[in-house]
């Protein structure tokens, strides 16, 4: 039978923080090398309001100039063919970023069924609705919640979630492992 996946954006099928640090970097005339604390403000040393306006008024360039993450899409075809569901399960909010979302999962030939724009709330809420058996996330604090639902999590890595993980949350660093990892579940 096939796997309920629940897969992030951000960070895992888009890489989208080397656009956002690009652009963070030319708009505060700095030269981050790598984003290392999930939330950016600390990085850039700044308000989170401040981050939080310049992506409200950039977003549209922001979601949609980054590539896909090298074989993600290979392998959502792949799951699909495979007979498994996907549910894409991101911290978007719906509305607009949900057009553009939705415009670029097009552009990139990405077939999508199921999608939820959490916004600002937790995504345990789509993990309990869609029965969902393994989630794909790149957040730490996502991943604990999630974990602590003893719904497995793979865990993308990314400067900003380096550290220890608890069980129940395993670390890839790549969608070849991501893949693996799956296989090894059916
Ligand atoms: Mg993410």
């Amino acid at each position: 039978m096939g796997l309920k996946i629940g897969l992030d954006i951000d960070g895992v099928v888009a890489d989208s923080f080397p656009i956002f640090r690009r652009e963070l970097n030319k708009h505060y005339g700095k030269d981050i090398s790598r984003i290392d604390n999930y939330d950016m403000s600390k990085v850039y040393d700044v308000g989170w309001g401040d981050i939080s306006a310049f992506f409200d008024q950039n977003v549209e360039y922001l979601f949609s100039e980054p590539k896909p993450m090298k074989g993600s899409v290979e392998t959502i075809l792949f799951w699909l063919k495979a007979g498994h569901e996907i549910v894409f399960v991101t911290a978007r909010k719906c509305g607009f970023e949900e057009k553009i979302t939705m415009e670029w999962l097009k552009k990139n030939n990405i077939p999508y069924e199921k999608t939820v724009f959490a916004g600002g709330a937790s995504k345990t809420f789509a993990v309990r609705e869609f029965s969902l058996d393994i989630f794909i996330d790149d957040f730490v604090s996502n991943a604990l919640e999630i974990a602590a639902m003893s719904v497995p999590v793979l865990l993308l890595d990314a400067p900003y979630n380096q550290g220890k993980l608890p069980q129940g949350i395993k670390r890839c660093y790549n969608w070849e492992e991501i893949r693996c990892e799956i296989d090894k579940l059916k």
